[in-house]
């Protein structure tokens, strides 16, 4: 018989590139979603921190929609009007000078990297072109990005690796002056709490170390933000939370509230380094996307990074010292546990008992809504200590 569900026609058609859990999410509102079989989750994952606002939010399904019925698409060869409002927007929350739409995280990273190298070339020289990033980072999927991840397991496979990298120890300062001193540097690039490395923190004295040293070096500050930003973690960009003032910002996931865009930011000195035909992206500054991301981003503000400070809080109190859990760690709503028991075991606990999560490394992360109702939340965390105490036992 042919079979015709979604998990039998994604295991024959689609590339093999994702372990995927056996949950067809099908609708959503807010922070609950409904599977194919009719079960309600609570969603502690938010699409990987990309749902900003839950499911199907009311805003901004109505500017995306306003947006569809104008015009979905025009090409960068003429103005459409979300776009420029949309970075002036940005420029007006960071201090940011200007920004150049992509599509993707991975994007946003391609072409903060090659304004390092174009900037380098121009003001420091064509040998300056390493860019330092940190081990245990992750940066994209891109090849380029690729080589800037500093974690072996993504390499793997696909040597050799795009030239042009060293990496640093995070949280080490010594280490960081080495390399930075070992190579001819255009840029530093770090996320300042590493996602997919598992939930870590960058320390204050860390960053400012890292920012010091840029300057000592004559090399950009650029940060990446895809996961961080927007909100994420309690200020409008992560390395807000560190009173530094980077020459280049990227970010993505978060941005678009649900729709693919991502936007690498320029300081002062950075703001006019592409020009004409250096770099463009046929779908960049999509009107629909621009449109989503405005309506997400002119809603960001201190209320709500204040409730996001106040459930983070609420996690680590209701998480820390549970059975099965034995740290918690992160910033805001990015958020990792260590559980004694086996992640994956603790994630298919979730899913059994109605709570999406994801996992970073060994650390069952969670990145919820930042409008996650605190009701919400809490039923989603007692799921999430359940579980974990059950992985502990097995
Ligand atoms: C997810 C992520 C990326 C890659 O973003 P894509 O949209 O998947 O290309 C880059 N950097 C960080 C820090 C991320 O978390």
């Amino acid at each position: 018989m042919e079979k015709t569900d979604v998990f039998s026609l994604d295991g024959e058609y689609i590339a093999s590139t994702y372990a995927r859990f056996g949950v067809n999410i099908v609708s959503g509102k807010g922070s609950i979603l409904k599977g194919g079989d009719g079960k309600e989750y609570i969603d502690l994952g938010a699409g990987i921190a990309t749902n900003v606002f839950g499911a199907c939010d009311d805003t901004w399904i109505r500017a995306v929609t306003d947006q569809l019925a104008k015009i979905q698409h025009a090409s960068n060869l003429y103005y459409t009007d979300p776009g420029p409002r949309l970075a002036r927007l940005l420029c007006e929350k960071t201090g940011m000078k200007k920004v150049f739409f992509c599509n993707s995280g991975a994007e946003a990273n391609e072409c903060a990297i090659k304004t390092a190298r174009k900037w380098a070339a121009e003001h420091l020289g064509a040998e300056y072109h390493t860019v330092v990033t940190l081990k245990n980072s992750f940066h994209g999927r891109t090849l380029a990005t690729l080589a800037a991840t500093g974690q072996d397991v993504f390499h793997r496979d696909f040597l050799p690796l795009t030239p042009g990298f060293a990496y640093a120890e995070p949280n080490d300062s010594a280490d960081l002056e080495r390399v930075m001193e070992e190579n001819k540097c255009a840029a530093l690039l770090i996320e300042t709490v590493q996602g997919e490395g598992g939930v870590n923190v960058l320390t204050d004295s860390f960053v400012a170390d890292a920012a010091a040293l840029t300057k000592k070096y004559g090399a950009l500050l650029m940060v990446d933000e895809v996961q961080t930003g927007n909100g994420r973690c309690g200020a409008m960009y992560s390395y807000m939370n560190y009173g530094i003032a980077p020459d280049v910002v990227s970010t993505a996931k978060g941005l678009g509230g649900g729709l693919p865009i991502g936007a690498t930011m320029f300081g002062e000195r950075t703001a006019d380094v592409l020009t004409p035909g250096t770099h463009g992206s046929t779908f960049g500054g999509n009107p629909v996307c621009c449109a989503g991301a405005e309506s997400v981003v002119s809603r960001l503000d201190e209320d709500l990074f204040a409730a996001v400070r106040k459930k983070s809080e609420m996690i680590f109190e209701k998480l820390s010292g549970k059975p099965g859990i034995t740290g918690v760690h992160g910033r805001g709503l990015m958020i990792g546990a260590d559980v004694t028991g086996d992640v994956k075991a603790v994630v298919k606990g979730c899913i059994e008992r109605g709570a999406l999560v994801l996992s970073a490394k060994n650390r069952v992360r969670l990145t919820p809504a930042l409008n996650i109702p605190e009701d919400v939340l809490s039923r989603g965390l007692d799921i999430v200590a359940e579980a974990a105490a059950e992985a502990a036992e097995a």
